[in-house]
Formats: C-alpha cells, structure tokens, sequence
C-alpha cells in the first residue's frame, strides 16, 4: 500500500501575495502554514494606520487574472466590490478638468480597498482545511538545506519552529527571507530610494439637497494634479470618499512646518482641491499621517534550489507609479502555480523525483520572471514623469486626442 504523502509549504507574510499564494497552494493540495508578523487585521480599527500603505490599490487585468485561476469565486467578489477607472482626469494648473481614457474599448483600472481584499483573502484561506495562519510570528532564521524555519511568537515570546519542504518569502520589500537568502544563492541585488515621499489624504463624501451621500467628484476616474516635480492623485472608495496621495521630495514635505505653510502651498499648487477635502481636514491629516519613502528593488535568483523562493515585493518592489506591485505579486503566484503544472511538480511522487521536478520549475521560473519583473520596476519608474508632467506636455495631450478620436 503506497502511503499518502502530504507536502508542506511555509509561506512568510501574510499580506496579499502571501495570501493568494497559500490559497493557490492550498488549491494544490500541499499542507500550508502563513507565518504573519503582525496582528490579524480583521480585528484591528484602523487597519490603514497599521498597515503604512496605501488604503486603497488599482486592480488591474494583470491581478484579476490570477484571482481567477483557484476557482473560488475571489475574480467576482472582487468585481462586486471595486469602482472601475476608465480614464485619468488631469487637474490642470486653473482648475481646468481633462479626461485620458486608457483605451478605446472602455479598458480600465479598478480601485479597491487593500484592507478589504486582505480580508477576503484572509476568510477565504482560512476556510480551507489545510491552511493554517499563524499572526504575531516573525521570522527570525530559516536553514534552507534542513527546511527548518525559526520564529519569534511575539503574542508570548516563545520560540516557534517549523520544518517544510518548501519556503516561500513573501514577506515585503524589507524581506527576512530575502536577506538570508542572498549569501547561499549569491544574489544580484539593487535597491534604489527615491528622493520622493508620499502623504495621505482625503475628501469625504458630499451630502445632495435630497440629503444623500455622494462623490465629490467623478468617482470613474484615477484624479491627477500634475505640478512637474510633483503630483497628487485621487482614487475613489465605496463609501464615497476618495484617498488623495500627495507625491513630492522629502525637502518639499519638511518645508512645511506650520498650518499657513500648508495652506499657502496648496493654495498655490492645489487650489481645487481645498473645497473638497475641507481646510480643517486637510490640515489634520496632513500632519498627522506619516510621509513614506518609496524605493525600488531588483534581484535575482529568486529560488535557491527546490527548498525556497521569494515572491512579490520580496522579489521586485517597484514605486508604486504604474500601480502595478500588487498586480505583479499576484501574476507571480499565477504563473509560479503554472510552472509547477509545465514542469509536472506532483506531490504524490516519490521524494526525490517530487524534489527534482520542483527544482527544475523553481530554476525556469526565476529565468523567466526576473526580466518581466525587472522591466516593470523600469515602467513604474517611468511613469512618475509621466503622470507628474509629460501628461500635460502639448504632444503627449494632442496624442491622447487622436487616440481617442
Ligand atoms: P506586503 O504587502 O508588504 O506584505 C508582506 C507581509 O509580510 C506583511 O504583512 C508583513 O507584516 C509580513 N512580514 C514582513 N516581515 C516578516 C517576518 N520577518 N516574518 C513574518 N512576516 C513578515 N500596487 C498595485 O498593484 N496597485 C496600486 O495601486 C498600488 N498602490 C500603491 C500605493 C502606495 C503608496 C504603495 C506604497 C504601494 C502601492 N502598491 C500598489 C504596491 C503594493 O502595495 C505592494 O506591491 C503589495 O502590497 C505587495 O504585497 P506583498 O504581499 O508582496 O507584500
């Protein structure tokens, strides 16, 4: 009688691409631990606060397509709960609006809220019998040969170990398993800072003559103020509100110390933008929301052996001007789950023949993810100059027309 053999996987970090990745594992049948550092953030108030990040994300086809994959209806949960983008609106320097349709076809991106998704990704993982999530445990130590993890449960103190056949890192742009491994894998690493910071604001709903709730402004466009070294953006949120995003040099955001300085600089530079989000709140949320760096991460291999790997901004964080960290993250479990079928990584074979295939799937996937990933942290880049000032270059708008003509 062949015994029935249960391969276990051990994914670090619990935030979306963790989250999907120990879904899709899961959907394969191996037994799989989340390790997450923080707490749980379904029971948590604010969840932005906790989370340092954006509050709400651009959903593009590249992420929509791996929450089709698993087949438990996460592509249309998601849908129902997201505001499609069809366009930008540019915000131009009088207060003039001008729309850029991404497509002719009614091509768009969909805002969604991170806390959201996480929750669904969350509920929906912890719904299957072999998925295990384990919060408050930081990885510590990992020995890739023996598949021994080591972490700190910080809700006691105590010492956990764990030993598995694979490990997964998705564990962030500042990735533990990252860092352990680039010494045996001899990783090509390069990290870039941006002079650039980002601040989060808000404008709330407004409330009609009828006494309803509404958007403030078209909630069916990504919102830009363009100002050249500089730019804000607007993304709407069911409840009605938008999530403002103010982009600018580290220099620009301590030059402003007090109340007047903001008010005078947004005055100058945002001035539309005033009525919406409301004087007094502006000024609360400036400053008391945090200023973000934001960097840039390339490496590469991503795997040592068939023993570990890393996955989303583990792997390639990228400025998150292109929208496109998350999106990649999740094409990154997609197309891991798709090189585990191309190289027929069957966990009911025998140890050693199991062991081989994952490798040689692990190996290509890497080959072929680094360029893809590299070149979007390239675009992401790239496009900072574009949606801060070649969007209100005379060319780049003719261009748009004829496009959309
Ligand atoms: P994370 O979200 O960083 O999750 C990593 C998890 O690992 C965390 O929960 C962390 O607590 C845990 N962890 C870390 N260390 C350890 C440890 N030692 N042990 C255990 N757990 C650990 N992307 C888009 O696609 N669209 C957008 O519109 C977009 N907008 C953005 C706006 C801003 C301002 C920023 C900063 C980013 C934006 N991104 C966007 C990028 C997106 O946020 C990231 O690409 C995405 O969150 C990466 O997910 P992840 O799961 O790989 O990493």
């Amino acid at each position: 009688m062949t015994e029935t053999v249960v391969r276990r996987v051990a994914i670090v970090g619990g935030g979306l691409v963790g989250m999907l990745a120990a879904i899709y594992f899961a959907n394969r049948g191996w037994q799989v631990t989340v390790f997450e550092f923080r707490k749980d953030s379904r029971q948590l108030e604010d969840t932005a606060l906790l989370s340092n990040r954006s509050i709400n994300l651009a959903l593009s086809v590249r992420g929509l397509n791996a929450l089709k994959k698993p087949g438990l209806g996460l592509h249309e949960q998601v849908l129902g709960s997201v505001i499609p983008m069809k366009g930008r609106m540019l915000h131009l320097d009088k207060g003039r609006l001008v729309s850029h349709p991404y497509g002719v076809f009614g091509e768009c991106i969909n805002s969604i809220d991170r806390a959201q998704l996480l929750k669904l990704l969350l509920d929906t993982a912890e719904e299957l019998a072999n998925v295990k999530i384990l919060f408050e445990h930081q990885l510590k130590y990992c020995d890739f040969d023996s598949g021994v993890l080591v972490f700190e449960n910080h809700s006691n103190g105590s010492e956990v170990s764990q030993t598995t056949d694979l490990i997964i890192g998705a564990d962030g742009a500042y990735s533990t398993v990252r860092s352990q491994l680039m010494r045996p894998v001899r990783m090509n690493f390069q990290q870039e800072y941006i002079p650039h910071a980002y601040c989060e604001l808000n404008i709330p709903p407004v409330t009609d003559a009828d006494g309803r709730s509404k958007f403030a402004m078209d909630p069916n466009h990504l919102h830009i103020w363009p100002r050249h070294s500089f730019m804000m953006i607007a993304l709407p949120n069911t409840n009605k509100s938008f999530t403002c995003t103010l982009f600018m040099p580290f220099e620009e955001f301590e030059a402003i110390k007090t109340e007047n300085d903001l008010m005078s600089f947004f005055q100058k530079h945002f001035p539309d933008s005033i009525p919406l989000m409301g004087a007094q709140n502006l000024k609360e949320e400036y400053f008391r929301n945090p200023k973000g760096p934001m960097m840039s991460i390339k490496c590469t291999p991503y795997n040592y052996k068939e023993r570990a790997i890393i996955i989303g901004d583990a792997a390639h964080c990228m400025v998150p001007f292109y929208g496109q960290g998350m999106n990649c993250g999740f094409e990154d479990v997609f197309l891991l789950n798709d090189f585990l079928d191309k190289f027929n990584v069957d966990d009911t074979k025998d140890t050693n023949e199991f062991r081989e295939s994952l490798d040689r799937a692990l190996n290509a996937y890497t080959e072929r993810r680094h360029t893809d990933a590299a070149a979007i942290c390239d675009l992401a880049m790239r496009n900072y100059i574009e949606m801060r000032s070649d969007v209100v270059k005379p060319l780049y708008i003719i261009r748009k027309r004829i496009e959309g003509a």
